[in-house]
């Protein structure tokens, strides 16, 4: 008799994952369940398993700050899964950015919706969710006529997995209704930042008070949402980023495929990327890479995704 799929048998201790981006909103959840006992007691008093799906775009600081994340959570005993696309849960169509912009000849653009977050951040985060939870518990990772079947094992024998998600105070708009039928079945969102009223400084502050590393906000290096003066820091810092991000622009806008259509630059101004950055010497003239660096630390990215 094979094992019933619903039925766990597993006498492991219950599951919290966090949703980690590897920017200071997440940083500052990863050091309070690190280093705060209270709060691992209230949000994740089972196992820990801190999930990170890597867009193939993310920028240095961030894959620096995720290998020091990697030790971190190895001395303290909590699986990290950085989920590239070596790893097997990226979609075809989806293996990076690039990847996806490369086979329809497009750039993601603030006139259409963020398919990149649902489809490069979340599909593969709960694709190695499912393969973790079935490792973990012993769960059939697959079933007839149902995805990601080792979540519902998991759900029926422990209740909606807790995930936590680094929106921070004032970010509250952020927060939607689950879009998806295999989230709303099996897992429960949660958002300690804005539980305990920690907004960006809050983070950063509580990460120092805690001996941790801060990182730099964390999102694509070409995202849509930059603002003028990441657009002169990527130019400082990255310049062939910003010269592929600039080229997979100017392909969109003359691909035959699009025209005809409402073929929008990545801002949706009518501006394309080049002459954005132009704006953006003209209004911040001379800003060097350390005065840059500054603004992004403390300021953070504008990324409005929601989940
Ligand atoms: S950071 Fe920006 S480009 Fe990257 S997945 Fe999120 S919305 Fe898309």
């Amino acid at each position: 008799m094979h094992q019933p799929l619903l039925l766990g048998t597993s006498r492991k201790p219950p599951m919290t994952t966090l949703s980690f981006g590897g920017g200071q909103d997440s940083a500052a959840l990863l050091n309070l369940l690190i280093a705060d006992p209270t709060f691992r007691k209230k949000y994740a008093p089972g196992l820990l398993t801190v999930l990170m799906s890597d867009t193939g775009d993310e920028h240095g600081e961030t894959l620096t700050y995720i290998e020091h994340v990697k030790q971190l959570c190895q001395a303290h005993n909590i699986t990290f899964m950085h989920i590239t696309p070596d790893l097997g849960f990226h979609s075809a169509a989806w293996q990076s950015l690039y990847g996806q912009w490369d086979r329809n000849h497009t750039v993601q653009s603030l006139a259409f919706p963020r398919t990149c977050s649902a489809n490069l951040k979340l599909a593969p985060m709960f694709r190695a969710l499912n393969a973790h939870v079935a490792q973990v518990y012993g769960y059939a990772p697959s079933a007839p006529r149902r995805q990601l079947s080792a979540l519902y094992a998991y759900a029926a024998e422990h209740g909606p997995m807790p995930m936590m998600i680094g929106f921070a105070a004032g970010e509250e708009r952020r927060v939607k209704p689950a879009q998806s039928q295999v989230i709303i079945d099996t897992m429960h969102r949660i958002y300690p930042l804005i539980d305990l009223g920690l907004n960006r400084r809050g983070c950063q502050e509580t990460i120092h008070a805690l001996g941790g590393v801060t990182p730099y906000p964390s999102n694509c290096r070409s995202c849509p949402f930059a603002s003028a003066h990441d657009l002169l820091r990527l130019e400082l810092q990255e310049p062939a980023a910003l010269d592929r991000w600039m080229g997979a622009e100017e392909r969109k806008l003359a691909a035959p495929k699009w025209q005809g259509t409402r073929n929008h630059t990545v801002f949706a101004n009518d501006l394309t990327i080049r002459q954005s950055l132009e704006r953006a010497h003209l209004k911040y003239p001379g800003m060097g890479l350390q005065e840059l660096n500054h603004i992004r630390f403390q300021r953070g990215h504008a990324t409005t995704t929601s989940f």
